[in-house]
């Protein structure tokens, strides 16, 4: 009888199986990286692959095959109930080193002062009768809210089963001391 190994990776392509906690790890797999949910990550930025000192950045993740996006051409709140349902989650904790901690600091106060801007500028466009303003205004609250959307992806999730995530957009040299998975 052949013995199953516990320290195996994921086989690429093939139904994943709870795996013993001796094994959580994370490997590389093409240009994602395949991590058990419990497992923690390296010490080192995902986004420069700089040591991170310890620093984690929590990140709650959610994810459902792109397929049932087209129920929104249906109704939005039939997708909405639908993707609750039938959505993945994991919390997991990226690493991010000073720099790039500072610059998402900076980008989201950046988000803040934008937003805050636009607000006034409405108040300001109805007070003084501007509509050109106030259009202006809309777009910037608009821009500020998908660049907020931008700051707050870290990562980028490209699938989470019951066990396993899969991240893509991370730094090559950081997968690169990743071992690749099996398969
Ligand atoms: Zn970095």
């Amino acid at each position: 009888m052949a013995d199953a190994n516990p320290f195996a990776a994921p086989v690429a392509g093939a139904a994943l199986n709870p795996v013993p906690d001796a094994a959580i790890s994370v490997w590389r797999d093409g240009d994602l990286l395949v991590m058990h949910k419990q497992a923690v990550l390296p010490d080192r930025c995902v986004k420069c692959n700089a040591p991170c000192n310890g620093y984690r950045l929590n990140r709650s993740l959610s994810w459902h095959p792109p397929g049932w996006f087209l129920l929104i051409l249906i109704s939005l709140w039939i997708y909405l109930i639908v993707a609750l349902c039938i959505r993945k989650t994991a919390k997991i904790q990226v690493g991010l080193c000073e720099q790039h901690r500072s610059g998402r600091r900076k980008s989201i106060w950046g988000a803040w002062l934008m937003f805050l801007s636009s607000f006034v500028g409405i108040v300001l466009s109805i007070a003084f009768d501007l509509p050109l303003l106030a259009v202006l205004c809309l777009l910037l609250i608009l821009g500020s809210l998908i660049w907020a959307v931008v700051i707050s992806n870290v990562v980028k999730t490209h699938k989470i089963d019951d066990y396993y995530v899969w991240l893509k957009k991370i730094n090559a040299e950081y997968l690169g001391t990743l071992p690749p998975i099996q398969g």
